[in-house]
């Protein structure tokens, strides 16, 4: 039996192509209780069968949406919508205004970084990610001429 201090309350916003594959691999968790938020229902469709945990269909641009989410009992709000100007300003709703503790946003412009660390936001650079990845196999292969 799970000891409800034990589950972790997860909100993930956008339910896209990073969204979804998040939320089907911390869904192999038992310890996670997931929430997913997307504005387009056909989103949801990229869950795996054995997802268990809720959706809900809403732009979480909208203060009841979150509300409705109970954003308020999360112990961690994801933001993975395609847009890094929603992301700064749910991932800001969410800290400021929810008090969540753990906060983690897409960032799609590495070059905003600077920004969203000063705003007290941590920011997972995808676009910066996949280059340093990219670079990583360059280099390793470089003499395998
Ligand atoms: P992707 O780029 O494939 O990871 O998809 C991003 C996802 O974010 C899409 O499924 C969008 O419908 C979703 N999305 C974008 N803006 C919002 C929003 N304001 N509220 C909820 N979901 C959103």
């Amino acid at each position: 039996m799970i000891h409800k201090s034990e589950e972790r309350y997860i909100i993930i916003i956008g339910c896209g192509r990073l969204g979804a594959y998040l939320a089907n691999s911390l869904g192999e968790s038992k310890y996670n209780s997931i929430v997913m938020i997307d504005k387009n229902e056909i989103s949801f469709e990229r869950l795996t069968t054995t997802f268990s945990g809720f959706t809900l269909e809403a732009d979480a641009l909208e203060l009841e949406v979150l509300t409705k989410a109970k954003v308020k009992e999360a112990d961690v709000v994801v933001v993975t919508t395609n847009d890094d100007n929603t992301n700064i300003m749910i991932a800001q709703i969410a800290k400021r205004i929810f008090n969540v503790p753990m906060v983690i946003s897409r960032l799609i412009d590495p070059s905003r970084e600077r920004v969203y660390a000063e705003l007290g936001i941590d920011t997972i650079s995808t676009t910066a990610l996949s280059a340093i990845e990219f670079k990583r196999i360059i280099d390793e292969n470089r003499w395998q001429k």
